[in-house]
């Protein structure tokens, strides 16, 4: 990969111009990511959500709908998936160190995501542009819409299971 200098504000890199490659994960490494940062959009929104599971974990959100996900599972099955409320979105919990790295939620056969700033691995916090988010009310309809419009597109999970 050609790394270009560039981006004064943080530690990241941008790469051949296609935006910010973020790198984060879990803590003990058995769920990674990579997202690519649209290039025109700077910076990167970061909602602390009030629901009681994101008030618990302390899960802080980001997306873009340009933005490009990819998730590596080293070990699946400690992967702890758990849903609750509308249970339309699935919560990825790592089963060894539980953190939760990524939200994600599948409309009309597509994959979207959200993943938690407190993961990030190479973003200074400066990066982030911090606000809180309230969703209580809102119902499953607008939900929903919401979220195929703001939540990354582009989601692809690889994992392995040892056998
Ligand atoms: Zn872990």
């Amino acid at each position: 990969m050609q790394l270009a200098a560039g981006c004064s504000w943080c530690s990241c890199h941008f790469s051949n111009g296609i935006g910010m490659n973020i790198k984060g994960g879990c803590h003990c490494g058995n769920i990674a990511y990579e997202l690519e940062w649209p290039e025109d959009a700077p910076h990167i929104p970061a909602r602390a959500c009030d629901c009681t599971f994101c008030t618990k974990h302390g899960g802080v959100w980001t997306s873009h709908p340009q933005a490009r996900l990819r998730i590596e599972i080293d070990d699946s099955n400690a992967v702890s998936v758990y849903e609750f409320g509308t249970k339309t979105a699935q919560f990825h919990v790592c089963a060894k160190c539980g953190v939760v790295p990524m939200v994600t939620c599948v409309l009309e056969g597509r994959r979207y995501a959200v993943v938690n700033v407190n993961t990030f691995s190479n973003v200074e916090p400066s990066a982030l542009q911090r606000a809180s988010a309230s969703f209580e009310g809102e119902d499953l309809g607008s939900r929903l819409a919401r979220r195929a419009r703001n939540w990354i597109s582009d989601v692809r999970i690889a994992g392995r299971t040892p056998s």
